[in-house]
C-alpha cells in the first residue's frame, strides 16, 4: 500500500492549479498530485482564452509555476482523458481524481442562418487569436465592414476590442503571429455589442469597459436613449445595484455623452435587442434583430421579451458570445441543461444511479459550477472540491493506496507510446516562446501547432543533453 495519496487531476487551467496548490498545502496528508493536460502547453484559458492586450491577468501563470516547482507534483501535457488515458486507468492507479476540464465549447443561439459562413462562437475566435492548436487554421472574414457581437459579457468586450484596436495596438501583445497578420488586412469599419436585456443586466466589468475609452483607432458609441432605464431596473439602480453595474452605469453615461472623433472604427454598444435570423447566399450578409422590453418574473429576475420592432442591418461577421459550454466526458455523468458534470460540493454525483456520490471522483472550476465568475474565482472553488476530497476520505476511514494499485502512469504512457511533455519540458517551449518575443518587444511569440511544440521541446532538450 502506498504511504501516501495519490490524487490525478485532469486539465491544466486555474481550477486545476488551484487544486493541485490546496492538496500540495495540507501539512496532515502526504499527497502527491499528477496532473493531465491534452495540450503540450498548461494554464487551460490563461493562455488560450485571456485576451492578449491583457498580460497582467496572464501574470498568474507565476502562481502556477510555483504549484508545478513542488516535488510532488508532475505534469503530463499532450496527455488526453478519453484518447491516451481513461477513467478506468486512473481508478487504477489513483486514490482519486479530480476533472477541472472547463467549458470547451458554446452555447446555440438557435436562431436561422446561425450555420452560415461568417457565423462563429466567440470561443472559436478567442482561441483563434490566442494561437490554440486546435483552432489556427480557422478563417474569419476580415473584409467585412460590420461585425456583430451577440452577448455583452467580458468575453464579447475582449472579441470587440481585438477587432476593433489597431496591428500597433495588437503587436506588443502575444496574440497569435497568424491571427496579427490576418487583423492587419482587416476592413472592419462597425463593430457591434447586442445586448438582449438592458444596460444595468449588462454582464461586462467596468474595468473591460473602459478600455473601450482608450483604443487609439475605434470610437466608442452608445445613444443616450439606450441608457432609459425601464421602472424596475430604475428602482434596482436607486436602491440595490452592485457596486459594479453602479459604475457601468457612470461609464455608459460618460461614454454616451463623448463626442464621436472620428477615428477608423466604431464600437456601438446597443441594448434590448436580440437577433432574430442571420441570412445571405451561403454566407452572412445581414442581421434581423428585435428589440425587447423587460418583463419582471415571479423571482424578481428581469428577463427579456420581444417587441413587434424589427430592424435589419448588412453584416459580414456574427460572433455569439452568449456563454461557454461544458462537454460530456467518458465514463462521466454530464448534465445537458447547464453543461457540468453534477456533484456536490464538487464531489461528482450520479444521477442515472440514483444521485449516489462518488467517493473518488471530483471536479472544479467551470465543468463543476458553469462557466461563470473570474480566475480567482476558481481559487475558492477548487479548496471546496478539495476540502470536500479529503473529508470524504476521512469519513470512509480509507488509507493511502486502499483503492488503488502501485503502478506509475510513465509505465501505461510509455506502454501506450504517448509522448507526454513535463513541465520541465514546457519550461523549454516557455523560454523558446518568451526568448522570440524578446526580440520583437512582445511578451512571447506562440507556437500554435502540437506538432511544432514537440519539436521544439526535442530540439532544446537534445541540446541540453550535448
Ligand atoms: P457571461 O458573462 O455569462 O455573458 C454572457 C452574455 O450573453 C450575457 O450578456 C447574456 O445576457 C448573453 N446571453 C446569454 N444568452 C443569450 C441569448 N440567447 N441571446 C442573447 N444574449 C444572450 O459569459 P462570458 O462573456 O462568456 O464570460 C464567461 C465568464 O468569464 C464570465 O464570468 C466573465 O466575467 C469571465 N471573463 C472575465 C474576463 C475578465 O475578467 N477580463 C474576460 C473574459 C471572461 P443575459 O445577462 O441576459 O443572460
Amino acid at each position: 500500500m502506498n504511504q501516501y495519496w495519490k490524487i490525478a487531476v485532469i486539465g491544466s487551467g486555474p481550477a486545476g492549479f488551484y487544486a493541485a496548490g490546496e492538496l500540495l498545502r495540507q501539512k496532515s496528508w502526504e499527497i502527491k498530485v499528477d496532473m493531465f493536460e491534452r495540450l503540450p502547453t498548461p494554464f487551460g484559458l490563461v493562455r488560450g482564452g485571456v485576451a492578449p492586450d491583457h498580460q497582467k491577468i496572464k501574470s498568474v501563470q507565476k502562481i502556477y509555476t510555483r504549484i508545478a516547482e513542488n516535488e510532488n507534483y508532475r505534469f503530463f501535457g499532450n496527455v488526453e482523458f478519453g484518447r491516451d488515458i481513461y477513467r478506468a486507468d486512473l481508478m487504477e492507479i489513483y486514490d482519486a481524481v479530480i476533472y477541472s476540464v472547463g467549458s470547451p465549447t458554446d452555447r446555440k443561439l438557435g436562431i436561422g442562418g446561425e450555420n452560415l459562413s461568417g457565423s462563429h462562437s466567440a470561443t472559436e475566435f478567442v482561441a483563434w487569436y490566442n494561437g490554440h492548436p486546435d483552432f489556427c487554421d480557422y478563417k474569419f472574414d476580415l473584409s467585412a465592414r460590420n461585425a456583430f457581437v451577440i452577448g455583452i459579457g467580458n468575453v464579447a468586450l475582449d472579441v470587440a476590442r481585438v477587432l476593433a484596436k489597431t496591428p500597433q495596438e495588437l503587436e506588443k501583445t502575444d496574440i497569435a503571429d497568424y491571427a496579427l497578420e490576418a487583423l492587419r488586412t482587416s476592413q472592419l469599419e462597425d463593430i457591434w455589442l447586442l445586448g438582449r436585456r438592458g444596460p444595468l443586466q449588462a454582464a461586462f466589468s467596468p474595468a473591460e469597459l473602459r478600455e473601450f475609452l482608450e483604443l487609439a483607432e475605434a470610437d466608442v458609441i452608445v445613444e443616450k436613449n439606450e441608457l432609459e432605464l425601464d421602472a424596475e431596473s430604475q428602482k434596482i439602480l436607486e436602491n440595490n445595484a452592485n457596486n459594479d453595474t453602479m459604475k457601468n452605469i457612470e461609464i455608459l453615461k460618460k461614454i454616451s455623452e463623448k463626442e464621436v472623433s472620428g477615428k477608423k472604427r466604431r464600437v456601438h454598444i446597443i441594448f434590448l435587442t436580440s437577433p432574430v435570423e442571420i441570412s445571405g447566399n451561403q454566407k452572412v450578409e445581414k442581421i434581423s434583430m428585435v428589440r425587447n422590453q423587460l418583463v419582471k418574473m415571479e423571482d424578481g429576475s428581469l428577463v427579456p421579451q420581444a417587441s413587434a420592432e424589427i430592424n435589419e442591418a448588412a453584416a459580414g461577421l456574427v460572433f455569439r458570445s452568449i456563454g461557454y459550454y461544458g462537454k460530456p466526458l467518458s465514463d462521466l455523468p454530464f448534465d445537458q441543461k447547464t453543461g457540468t458534470i453534477p456533484n456536490e460540493c464538487g464531489q461528482v454525483k450520479d444521477p442515472e444511479d440514483g444521485n449516489i456520490l462518488r467517493e473518488r471522483e471530483y471536479v472544479a472550476g467551470w465543468i463543476k459550477r458553469g462557466p461563470s465568475g473570474v480566475i480567482g474565482t476558481n481559487k475558492q472553488d477548487a479548496v471546496e472540491t478539495v476540502h470536500r476530497m479529503l473529508g470524504t476520505f476521512l469519513k470512509g476511514k480509507m488509507d493511502a493506496g486502499k483503492n488503488c494499485t502501485n503502478l506509475d502512469i510513465v509505465s501505461l504512457l510509455e506502454n501506450r507510446k504517448v509522448e507526454y511533455v513535463s513541465f520541465s519540458d514546457w519550461k523549454l517551449l516557455d523560454a523558446h516562446e518568451t526568448e522570440a518575443g524578446q526580440k520583437k518587444g512582445r511578451p512571447r511569440v506562440k507556437i500554435t501547432s502540437k506538432a511544432d511544440m514537440l519539436s521544439v521541446i526535442r530540439q532544446k532538450k537534445q541540446l541540453k543533453i550535448q
